[in-house]
C-alpha cells in the first residue's frame, strides 16, 4: 500500500470555496489561506446562534502503544462514512505539533484513505496558529523580564516566576535554562525553562475560549508567578492582555480544510492530552455542530486522559456534550497490553489478545460512568487474523456493547459505513444528560481522588508534601474550585508507563499541582511526565526530505 504522504499528494481536493459552499456560509464568513485552506470568521458562531446543534460524536481509545491505535484515522474515516450516508458531517480535529511530527509519533492528520488534506501543510506550519501561540507566550516572557529590568514595580520575585518560555519542538536541552546573563544591560539573571507550545496555558486558553472577548479575559487572569511576599502576579497587572490578544487575533479563527473524500474538517488548537487537556478548540467543535448534523471530534490518547478532560473540562467550558462516544481499539495494541513484545505482533496470538482486553474493558466502564452510549471501533490492520477478529468481536458482544470492524485506513469512508450506522443508532439512545466524574464543589483532593479511582482504576491518590503545600496555597488564593487537568503518562492507566493492560492494586502520586487560572483549571503532575519532551535516538526527521522539485518524502 502507498504511504500516507503518497496518498495525500494524489488527493482530488476541491478548491476551498467549494467546501465553504457545502457548509452554506456566505463569503464574509471565511477567508481563503491559499487554495485549500481557509479561516472561518470568529463571529460566525454568534451569527449561527439560532441554528440547531448537530450531534457530537467523541472519538477516544484504549491506552496507546507503539503499535498505533488510529484515533484520528477513525475520526476522519467516520466523518467520510457519515457523508457517504448522506448525512452532513463535519470533522473537528487538533492541529498537529511539530514535536511529535519530527520526533517519534508522526503526524496527526489521519492515515491511509482517511486523512485530512493538504496533510503536508497541516502537519508542518499550517496557518501559523501554533507559531502565533508561541509568539504570544514568549512575548509575555519578554514583558515579565523587561518589567523586572525596568525597576520591578510589581515586586515580582524572579525565583518564583512560574511562566515559562515555549517552542513547538521536542528539545530537552531547553528544559531548564538561565536567562539574563551578561551584566546589567542584559537584564536580571534568573532560572527559566521551556515547555513545548502545545502544553502552554496560551494554547489551553485559545482552545477553551468561547470568543475573542473571553480569550482576552482569560489571558488577563494568567498567573505568571509570585511577589517577594508570595502574592500571585497576573497578566492584567502587567497590562499586556491587549497585546497578547492582538498576537492571537487570527489564531483564534478556526481553520477549514477537507478530507480525501471532500468532507469538511475544522482543525483548530492542539494541546497534548498527557500534559494538557488534549482537545481541539471549543469554538471549532461548536461551529462544527452548527454547520453539520454530526460532528466527529477527537480527544487525545486514551479515555483516561483526553476523554476524561473532554468530558470534565471542555464540556463545562464550551457548554456542549457528546451524544455518543467511539472507543478505538486495535488488535495489535491489545496484544501488547496482553504482554506481547512489539516484534511479535505480526503473528496470530489470541491468548495475548485475551490477556489484553482488560484495558479496553476499563475504558468502556469509564464511558459508561459518564452515562454516554458508545461503539467500540476495531481499527483493522493487515496483520489481524480472522481468529483474532472473531475473538474480539465476540468478546465485545458478550459484554453487551456495540462493536464495529472498521477498515477506513484501507478503504476510506466505505470501510466505516457499519460504524457510522451504529453510531447514528446509539446517538438516539441518549435520553439523559451526561454525568461528570466530579463536581465543581468537590475539594481538590476529592476531584483528583475521583479521577484516579473511577477513571484509572487506582486504589487511591497520594500527594507529595510539596503538592499538599501547594493545595493549601491554592485554596487560600481562591483557586480551589477549578476543575483539574491531570498530567499523566499516556501509556498506562496508572502513573507508571510500564504497567500495561489493566493494572490492579496501585496508587497514583501527585508530585506537584499548579494553577492555570486563565485556562480555568489546576494542573496536577503525576509520575515523571515532562512538559518539554525529548527526541528519540532515531527521530522521524531522519526520514524526511524535499527534493529539487519541491516534492516531499518521508512525511510518513
Ligand atoms: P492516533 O490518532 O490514535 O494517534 P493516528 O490516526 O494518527 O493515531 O494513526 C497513527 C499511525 O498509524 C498513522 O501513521 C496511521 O497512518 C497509522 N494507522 C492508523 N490506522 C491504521 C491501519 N488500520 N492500518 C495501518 N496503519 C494505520
Amino acid at each position: 500500500m502507498k504511504s500516507d504522504i503518497e496518498i495525500a499528494l494524489e488527493a482530488n481536493m476541491k478548491p476551498i470555496h467549494q467546501i465553504a459552499e457545502q457548509l452554506n456560509i456566505s463569503e464574509e464568513d471565511w477567508e481563503p489561506y491559499g487554495h485549500y485552506k481557509a479561516k472561518l470568521s470568529d463571529q460566525l458562531l454568534n451569527k449561527l446562534s439560532d441554528r440547531k446543534k448537530g450531534k457530537i460524536i467523541l472519538t477516544t481509545s484504549i491506552n496507546p502503544t507503539p503499535a498505533g491505535e488510529g484515533k484520528s484515522t477513525v475520526t476522519v474515516g467516520l466523518g467520510q462514512a457519515l457523508n457517504r450516508l448522506n448525512q452532513r458531517a463535519v470533522i473537528a480535529l487538533r492541529e498537529p505539533s511539530l514535536g511529535p511530527t519530527m520526533g517519534i509519533k508522526g503526524g496527526a492528520a489521519g492515515g491511509g484513505y482517511s486523512q485530512v488534506v493538504p496533510m503536508q501543510e497541516i502537519n508542518l506550519h499550517f496557518t501559523g496558529d501554533i507559531h502565533a501561540i508561541t509568539s504570544a507566550n514568549n512575548a509575555l516572557s519578554a514583558f515579565i523580564d523587561n518589567h523586572i529590568h525596568q525597576g520591578n514595580e510589581l515586586n515580582i520575585d524572579p525565583r518564583r516566576i512560574s511562566w515559562k518560555r515555549v517552542m513547538d519542538l521536542n528539545d530537552r536541552a531547553l528544559r531548564e535554562v538561565i536567562v539574563g546573563l551578561g551584566g546589567p544591560v542584559k537584564g536580571v539573571p534568573r532560572e527559566d525553562g521551556f515547555n513545548i507550545t502545545v502544553a502552554s496555558e496560551v494554547m489551553a486558553i485559545l482552545c477553551l475560549a468561547k470568543d475573542l472577548t473571553d480569550m482576552k479575559q482569560r489571558l488577563a487572569e494568567i498567573v505568571i508567578g509570585y511577589t517577594y511576599d508570595k502574592k500571585p502576579v497576573q497578566v492584567k497587572q502587567l497590562g499586556v492582555e491587549g497585546a497578547l490578544t492582538l498576537l492571537l487575533k487570527d489564531a483564534i479563527k478556526p481553520n477549514l480544510v477537507q478530507t480525501l473524500e471532500n468532507t469538511p474538517a475544522i482543525i483548530h488548537g492542539g494541546p497534548f492530552a498527557n500534559i494538557a487537556h488534549g482537545c481541539n478548540s471549543v469554538m471549532a467543535t461548536n461551529l462544527a455542530a452548527k454547520l453539520g448534523d454530526y460532528v466527529v471530534t477527537e480527544a487525545g490518547f486514551g479515555a483516561d486522559l483526553g476523554a476524561e478532560k473532554f468530558l470534565d473540562i471542555k464540556t463545562r467550558a464550551g457548554d456542549l456534550e457528546p451524544d455518543a462516544v467511539v472507543i478505538v481499539a486495535t488488535i495489535r495494541a491489545l496484544k501488547m497490553h496482553g504482554g506481547l513484545e512489539k516484534g511479535l505482533l505480526e503473528s496470530e496470538n489470541v491468548e495475548a489478545l485475551k490477556d489484553g482486553v482488560g484495558n479496553l474493558k476499563k475504558h468502556m466502564e469509564t464511558i459508561q460512568q459518564y452515562g454516554l452510549p458508545f461503539v467500540v471501533a476495531i481499527n483493522q490492520f493487515p496483520s489481524d487474523t480472522e481468529q483474532e477478529i472473531e475473538y474480539l468481536t465476540q468478546w465485545c458482544e458478550e459484554q453487551g456493547v456495540e462493536v464495529s470492524l472498521t477498515n477506513v485506513f484501507a478503504e476510506g469512508g466505505k470501510g466505516g459505513i457499519d460504524l457510522a450506522e451504529k453510531v447514528m443508532s446509539v446517538c438516539e439512545k441518549k435520553t439523559t444528560p451526561m454525568k461528570y466524574i466530579y463536581e465543581m464543589e468537590d475539594s481538590i483532593e476529592e476531584k483528583i481522588g475521583k479521577i484516579v479511582t473511577n477513571v484509572y482504576g487506582a486504589e487511591g491518590v497520594d500527594f507529595s508534601s510539596k503538592a499538599e503545600k501547594q493545595i493549601r496555597q491554592l485554596i487560600e488564593l481562591g483557586f480551589g474550585e477549578l476543575p483539574v487537568c491531570m498530567a499523566k503518562t499516556q501509556y498506562s492507566l496508572s502513573d507508571d508507563p510500564k504497567k500495561l493492560g489493566r493494572p490492579q492494586n496501585f496508587r497514583v502520586t501527585v508530585r506537584e499541582i499548579y494553577p492555570s487560572v486563565g485556562a480555568g483549571f489546576l494542573v496536577a503532575l503525576t509520575g515523571d511526565v515532562m512538559t518539554m519532551p525529548g527526541l528519540p535516538k532515531q527521530p522521524a526527521a531522519l526520514r524526511m526530505d524535499v527534493d529539487d522539485k519541491g516534492v516531499i518524502h518521508g512525511l510518513f
